[in-house]
């Protein structure tokens, strides 16, 4: 199996396990036009297997990683669709 790394510093040295919470899908005009643009970095579930989605009411949120060096949380590719 490879490695997960931080996409940010390629390091897998900082990782740890975290539950992150995603958008249900990308481009929710809706939701952008009430509370503004999402961060560039916001992850989405549309990005994720279906099979790794939590069910309601936690739907999104994913088994992601976390990289403490750069605070950056991101899905690891093998849950990725
Ligand atoms: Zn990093």
């Amino acid at each position: 199996m490879e490695e997960e790394k931080c996409p940010a510093c390629g390091s897998a040295a900082f990782l740890k396990k975290k539950m992150l919470l995603i958008g249900k899908v990308r481009n929710e005009q809706e939701k952008i036009e009430k509370e503004g643009a999402p961060p560039p970095d916001q992850l989405y579930a549309d990005q994720v297997d279906p099979a790794h989605l939590r069910n309601e009411p936690i739907e999104r949120f994913v088994d992601g990683l976390f990289c403490t060096q750069c605070e950056k949380g991101f899905i690891p590719h093998r849950i990725l669709s």
